[in-house]
């Protein structure tokens, strides 16, 4: 079982991740950094490829990659206490092992506005889960902060054959799966490789304030890119990574789905 606990908030539940202004690893940080090995190693031992949300947003957090604040319930009276420390609106999503895309199997319900709206949308969630696989392991339910609408992006990751650890950047929805306007660069990335990912899209300008709309935080992007590069480096057995979506902000940015699968 993962363990998201810290020592500075040793409550009785996992701890909030509230995480810091994005930047780039430095080394001597780098030290510091231990959760994303013992969810490797723990993934590896139960035989495990894919990682949960849970412990790939742990990972995300502990090399700077900001996620929405979440806690894992284990019953609806949890699931109740937890959307109350963290705030409404909820995300509520399911966690099992056997799930990976969980809006397939009705496991991702948003904009949860009251204590009994969770409560109900914990029973659902499970409900939905069993109808979807009879004998899915069922580990919880993901509380989530709900992060605000905006321009969507993705960061992706996979083992390249030829070329190794390969990032992959784009806009959200149809940029991706339609116009296929993406950008791929070879790992270790510099950031001025990651801007350049960033710029040579031709969907950029959605991103630097097309028409009325704001331009979005470059540097957070970057610090994402650069992040994602830094752990697909550290971790060669990570075979594929996706951030799907993050939202882009003008200020800071926000990632609201991770998977990450091993080899
Ligand atoms: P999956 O990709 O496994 O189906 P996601 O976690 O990506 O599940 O959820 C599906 C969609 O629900 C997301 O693409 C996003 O639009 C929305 N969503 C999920 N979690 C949040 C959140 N915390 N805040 C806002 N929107 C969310
Ligand atoms: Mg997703």
């Amino acid at each position: 079982m993962f363990n998201t606990n810290t020592n500075q908030q040793n409550k009785k539940q996992q701890t909030i991740f509230k995480p810091e202004k994005h930047h780039i690893h430095t080394p001597k940080e780098e030290q510091l950094l231990n959760q994303t090995q013992k969810i490797i190693n723990q993934a590896k031992k139960e035989g495990r490829k894919a990682l949960l949300e849970t412990e790939a947003k742990t990972i995300c957090a502990e090399y700077g990659i900001p996620v929405t604040k979440f806690m894992l319930a284990k019953n609806e009276k949890e699931a109740v206490i937890q959307a109350d420390q963290i705030g409404y609106p909820i995300v509520l999503k399911i966690v099992s092992p056997d799930i990976i895309h969980k809006s397939d199997a009705g496991g991702v319900i948003v904009n949860l506005k009251t204590a009994a709206d969770v409560a109900a949308g914990y029973k659902k969630i499970i409900e939905n889960a069993t109808k979807y696989k009879a004998d899915a392991k069922i580990v919880g339910v993901l509380v989530s902060e709900m992060a605000p609408q905006s321009t969507e992006v993705i960061v992706g990751a996979v083992k390249d054959p030829q070329f190794g650890q390969t990032v992959m950047f784009g806009l959200g929805g149809i940029f991706v799966e339609l116009l296929k306007d993406v950008n791929f660069r070879v790992a270790p990335l510099t950031a001025d490789d990651a801007k350049e990912m960033i710029m040579q899209l031709k969907a950029y300008p959605l991103l630097n304030g097309y028409r009325n709309t704001t331009p979005a935080d470059i540097d957070a992007l970057v610090a994402i890119l650069c992040n994602t590069s830094h752990l697909i480096m550290d971790y060669p057995e990570i075979k594929e990574l996706d951030l799907n979506p993050i939202m882009a902000y003008s200020k800071g940015a926000k990632t609201v789905d991770a998977r990450i699968i091993l080899e």
